[in-house]
């Protein structure tokens, strides 16, 4: 498939960007940022998208890279998955992050395929959202009204939807690091290299002998990434043991609103979340 005819236009500032999103906007065209492609340039393909300009934010020194801010890290939006998967820093403090990026796809779509772009595509099955939502990852934005940041709770607001504007752009995500905290992401696939069938953000911060603490992201159980919010609260206090871990993982699907399609229909994802969210608890426990 070959995409219908658009121009193309490579800034070098956000400043830039901003410019051309606005213009672009004001006369009526659609526009579209190119980031790794790895989700736009198949949807143009199959001309699902027709945007009359795409924008490519590959050029904009500043939007890739990852900065220590003390307190918590900063991850450019153009940042790869590659990146996000072998970075030291994010490795040390927010281990779920590098974990779930390793898990995207394969290694080619990795080193094209960005963080922010990910997270902005906002897909039900893809695999950063769940972690993004776990750690409580805060949303950098720049518009034409200037800069502004979303919590994560508040950023994937439905079906490929994000609170991302209209003339806006997704410069970096700030994630708080975790000191203390073990972490999981346990991806279900029928075969090796698959979208997620339902997969599980786990962090537990194990104090005392128990569990003190803990954050579920569900991927795939909604048209959003979901928190297990039923399961967090009974995993407060839960003893380090398997059959307490699988009790509070029971209400993994509390809440929950998972698609029926060729991979498992809504029952089966609702059965397969509470599996997959005791084996990940478990791991991040270091059982
Ligand atoms: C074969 C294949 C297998 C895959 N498997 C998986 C998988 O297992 N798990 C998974 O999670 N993903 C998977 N993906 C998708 C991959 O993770 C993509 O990288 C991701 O969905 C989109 O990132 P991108 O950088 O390529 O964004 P693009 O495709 O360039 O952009 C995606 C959307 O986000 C917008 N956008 C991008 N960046 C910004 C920004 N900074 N600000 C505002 N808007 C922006 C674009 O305009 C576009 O609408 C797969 C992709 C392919 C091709």
């Amino acid at each position: 498939m070959i995409p219908s005819q658009f121009d193309y236009a490579a800034p070098t500032t956000v400043e830039e960007a901003l410019g051309l999103l606005a213009g672009a906007e004001s006369a009526g065209d659609d526009v579209k940022l190119l980031a790794g492609g790895q989700s736009l340039i198949p949807v143009m393909k199959l001309r699902m998208a027709d945007p009359s300009l795409v924008v490519d934010l590959g050029r904009i020194p500043g939007l890739s890279g990852i900065t220590d801010d003390g307190a918590s890290l900063t991850i450019g939006a153009m940042t790869p998955h590659h990146v996000v998967a072998t970075d030291p820093l994010v490795a040390a403090h927010v281990p779920l992050l590098a974990q779930a990026a390793a898990t995207v796809a394969d290694p080619q779509v990795r080193h094209r395929g960005t963080f922010g772009g990910a997270l902005v595509h906002a897909d039900p099955a893809g695999d950063m959202p769940a972690p993004a939502l776990a750690v409580e990852a805060v949303f950098n934005l720049a518009g034409p009204n200037g800069n502004r940041s979303v919590a994560a709770a508040d950023f994937f607001q439905g079906y490929f939807t994000t609170a991302v504007e209209e003339g806006e752009i997704l410069t970096s995500i700030t994630v708080p690091k975790y000191t203390g905290w073990g972490s999981h992401y346990g991806k279900f696939t029928r075969v090796a290299q698959q979208w997620s069938i339902v997969a599980v953000a786990a962090m537990v911060r194990v104090e005392g002998g128990v569990i003190a603490e803990a954050r579920v992201g569900l991927t795939n159980m909604a048209s959003t990434p979901l928190r297990a919010t039923s399961t967090e609260a009974a995993l407060a206090g839960c003893a380090l043991d398997a059959t307490a871990i699988a009790a509070a993982c029971a209400h993994a699907a509390e809440g929950t609103e998972p698609a029926s399609d060729l991979n498992g229909d809504a029952d089966y994802r609702r059965h397969l979340v509470t599996v997959v969210a005791k084996r990940a608890v478990m791991a991040a426990a270091g059982l």
